[in-house]
């Protein structure tokens, strides 16, 4: 099975040092927003006969292409060399704990196409698969061409991923897949690589390429759902730790007296406000509030949202606690990590500074360091397509540091060996 471990994320330059000149034009293209045949043998250090043949390979490839004329420098202006962001498709998977979603994007991150469907993916592996292809071709009808085009599927899933293998999944998070992901079902129908990687991780590899951490070395991602997660982006890298099950800040015991969590621990942050517990608590507080949104009918994490935003009293008592619970483990981090920022994405994100502005408070109560303190709570700038957002990228940035997963290049490198 030709499952692919995660990519790095942008490579620094120095880090890029002894690719081959090549994937170093393709990448360097990719970032630029146009570039001519000088500026290249420039940015790559070579000649401007090399840089000429390297943009001739990259043309034949169809994923650059010569576009408008770039600024003069006295002579003639030059021909600029553009990545054709729409040479190929990807497909973006976030499969949470009781929805899947789909995303298709381009190659520079645009979502084309999106399907979302509640599913109760804890306890169903097979109906979880099925609905992924589903979804999945949903979105690929929906563009011409797409399917042909097709360069990758990302899947964020929500439970820790190993790296060596990410057709596994855990057990203990997910224990009706035993342990399987069974995701070759979608590499051999779609015939193009999958690449795994854990929910938080991807939000915060989103949020990097694509939103609220563009212009932060270090933060951290947290994702508010059934379960809560983090991912941390430390140096424009995503930090694992040794057996990648960094960020598992939803199982921070802040009560050993608390609640039994389905990790074997007591009181964990997520038996507090994580999905479950919400709703549990808001049916107990909207029993005795007869004149709250929530005070019919069955009560799920989207309508405690949304009961919010309208400022129902029961839902912001829940956005209280949601703030003090979170806040105790944010001035946590902060202490021990100091990232320059924290971004909340998942189901509270949408309430911005009603959840914000508590949150800061217990965080800056919490922080003796102003420095610290000073770390910004934002909110994620993707929304809920985020996680998705980031199943793609994951692939876009494989395929950016590898670029044989481009099957022109590989073609290409083939025919030169
Ligand atoms: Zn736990």
């Amino acid at each position: 099975m030709e499952f692919r471990t995660p990519a790095k994320g942008l490579s620094p330059a120095d880090e890029a040092r002894g690719r081959p000149l090549l994937d170093l034009a393709l990448e360097s293209i990719w970032h630029s927003e146009g570039m001519s045949r000088a500026d290249l043998s420039r940015r790559l250090e070579v000649s401007r006969s090399t840089a000429s043949q390297l943009a001739g390979d990259l043309l034949d490839t169809g994923l650059v292409a010569e576009g408008g004329d770039g600024p003069s420098r006295g002579g003639r202006r030059p021909i600029l060399l553009e990545f054709q962001d729409d040479a190929h498709v990807i497909l973006g998977v976030d499969m949470g704990a009781t929805h899947v979603a789909v995303a298709l994007t381009d190659l520079r991150g645009r979502i084309l196409a999106w399907r979302e469907e509640a599913h109760p993916v804890r306890s169903d592996p097979e109906g979880t698969r099925a609905l992924m292809i589903r979804l999945s071709d949903e979105v690929l009808e929906q563009v011409p061409g797409a399917t042909a085009s097709l360069l990758g599927i990302g899947i964020a899933v929500a439970s820790p991923v190993d790296h060596l293998d990410p057709s596994r999944l855990s057990e203990t998070v997910l224990p009706a897949w035993k342990g399987r992901s069974g995701f070759e079902t979608l590499q051999e129908r779609y015939g193009v690589p999958v690449f795994v990687d854990n929910d938080a991780n991807l939000g915060a590899l989103a949020e990097r390429w694509w939103g609220a951490g563009r212009e932060v070395q270090h933060f951290t991602f947290i994702k508010l759902a059934t379960g809560i997660g983090a991912g941390h982006m430390f140096g424009g890298q995503i930090y694992r730790g040794a057996t990648n099950a960094a960020g598992e800040i939803g199982h921070i015991s802040t009560d050993p007296h608390g609640e039994p969590c389905l990790c074997g621990n007591r009181g964990c942050l997520v038996t507090f406000i994580g999905g479950d517990a919400l709703v549990r608590k808001a049916e107990a507080l909207a029993a005795n509030a007869p004149g709250s949104l929530l005070a019919d009918g069955p009560i799920t994490l989207g309508r405690i949202e949304e009961a919010a935003l309208l400022h129902d009293p029961v839902a912001m008592q829940l956005v209280r606690d949601v703030a003090h619970h979170l806040g105790i483990a944010i001035a946590g981090f902060l202490n021990l990590l100091n990232p320059g920022a924290v971004i909340l994405g998942g189901s509270m994100a949408r309430l911005k500074d009603d959840l914000l502005v508590p949150l800061r408070e217990t965080v800056v109560r919490r922080t003796l360091l102003t420095s610290v303190a000073a770390s910004e709570v934002r909110v994620s700038e993707l929304g809920p397509q985020g996680i998705a957002l980031g199943a793609a990228t994951l692939v876009l940035a494989s395929a950016l540091s590898t670029p044989t997963l481009f099957p022109a290049m590989q073609k290409l490198t083939a025919d030169r060996s």
